[in-house]
């Protein structure tokens, strides 16, 4: 949500290359939308470009070393989508251009994936409505892509109990323990454990436990993270979760507020078509030319990290169905809404995780460039096909018609929700006059 400086960089950029640039849908200030063209069909590029705390490194440093020490930094590498997005965009436009191809190409640019906000909110707020086909991007360390669930739903919300403060010795009898409430909805959703899909997931934390023994507390909250397989099992299990939170303040006397949504999530659902046409288009486009440097580099990384030294990608992966993962992307909404098609592009360092500070070393690299370039490529070829063959876009559709079936979108998002536009304020507020000596002081422009 603080993606101030990235998206006044974008928004320059694409207004220079042509398009009309929107900020602050969805009622998020760092939301950005863009367009171009005309009319049918409509094809949209969706993606993010928000960092992580305390991630902070200095490119191309293999050992340790924060820019700015406790600052956030891109440990995922969410800035190089910017470059693909805009490049694609850019490409598609000057060819839209010269061969007066009719239709309307969108740039949307998400706040907060890291904390899987905005997508619900710009779902909900018809965003996607007119939108024939949507490719999301994503960095990797191939060109990748895949069908079908490839992760999870997910619901965040936080449970606040109230209760009545009395001294723990004097006279325990007036009060009412509200971090008991927490505790025995803790423990009531272990016993439903039992009762669940295989497929669930459940973790929470404690973030109000009280303050000292002796004053009992009148106030407790813990926060959960409801997952499965898919969105109506997540929320299944998530309305059992607020009875037990219920049943939990009964037990003790206590209160406690309607669940405080945070985020939530549909898991990501690839478009089988649209994969297949982006594989032909990562086939013609190839993987990245790497000069020894970056090779030798890859591969001293990589050792330094404890990973198998097998440098940089070298062949595309095998096209098959994928196993599906257990985290979540907020993305996943719009897959449910448009058919999508999912694309990984080859700009960091093979067995490198995410969300960790090396993942920080290579977002800026020669390596990430080449790889964001060649993402740029098949992403502006798979919209060209699309813009241009009616069968294809067709057959996509159909595909989804057929996914969705069985699984009509619904929003998770309850009626009142609004999106936290202060998250993560008063860390930038803290470090921005350190980091903004390190911005770029660039004004990218395509020609
Ligand atoms: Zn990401």
């Amino acid at each position: 949500m603080q993606e101030v400086k990235s998206t006044k960089l974008l928004k320059e950029t694409l207004e220079a290359a042509g398009f009309e640039v929107e900020m602050g849908g969805a009622g998020m200030p760092t939301n950005l939308w863009a367009k171009w063209g005309s009319g049918k069909p409509v094809i949209a590029i969706s993606t993010e470009i928000d960092a992580l705390p305390e991630g902070s490194q200095t490119p191309g440093s293999i050992a340790r070393k924060p820019l700015v020490a406790g600052a956030p930094g891109h440990m995922e590498g969410h800035n190089t989508h910017g470059g693909v997005a805009t490049g694609a965009a850019f490409a598609v436009k000057t060819i839209m251009e010269r061969d007066k191809l009719p239709g309307t190409i969108i740039v949307s640019f998400g706040p907060a994936e890291e904390q899987l906000i905005s997508r619900p909110f710009l779902v909900r707020a018809g965003y996607f409505k007119n939108v024939d086909a949507a490719l999301i991007i994503h960095i990797g360390d191939n060109l990748d892509t895949g069908y079908g669930l490839q992760n999870y739903a997910a619901i965040s919300a936080k449970f606040t109990f109230h209760g009545k403060t009395a001294h723990g010795a004097n006279n325990p009898w007036d009060g009412k323990n509200a971090v008991d409430a927490v505790e025995l909805m803790d423990i009531g959703f272990d016993k439903l454990r039992e009762h669940l899909r295989p497929t669930y997931r459940a973790h929470r934390t404690i973030t109000m436990g009280g303050v000292q023994p002796n004053i009992i507390p009148d106030k407790g909250q813990i926060w959960w993270y409801v997952r499965d397989a898919t969105a109506p099992a997540a929320k299944e299990t998530f309305d059992k979760l607020t009875k037990i939170g219920e049943a939990a303040a009964m037990m003790t006397g206590t209160t406690m507020d309607p669940p405080e949504f945070v985020a939530s999530a549909w898991p990501q659902l690839g478009n089988k078509v649209l994969s297949e046409n982006l594989v032909e288009n990562m086939e013609l486009v190839g993987l990245p030319k790497w000069s020894a440097d970056e090779e030798a580099f890859a591969k001293e990384f990589q050792k330094a990290n404890d990973k198998p030294t097998s440098g940089l990608a070298k062949a595309l992966p095998a096209n098959k169905a994928r196993p599906q993962g257990a985290a979540s992307n907020d993305n996943g909404d719009v897959t449910w809404v448009v058919p999508t098609g999912l694309m990984k592009f080859p700009a960091s360092v093979p067995g490198i995780g995410y969300h960790a500070w090396p993942a920080a070393v290579t977002p800026t690299s020669s390596i990430a460039h080449k790889g964001m370039a060649s993402g740029a490529k098949v992403l502006a070829a798979s919209m060209l096909d699309l813009l241009t063959s009616p069968k294809l876009l067709d057959a996509a559709r159909q595909n989804f018609e057929q996914d969705t079936k069985d699984t009509r979108y619904f929003s998770l998002l309850p009626a009142d929700a609004k999106p936290p536009v202060d998250m993560n304020k008063a860390t930038m507020d803290q470090y921005a006059p350190e980091l903004s000596n390190f911005y770029v002081d660039a004004a990218p422009r395509y020609h």
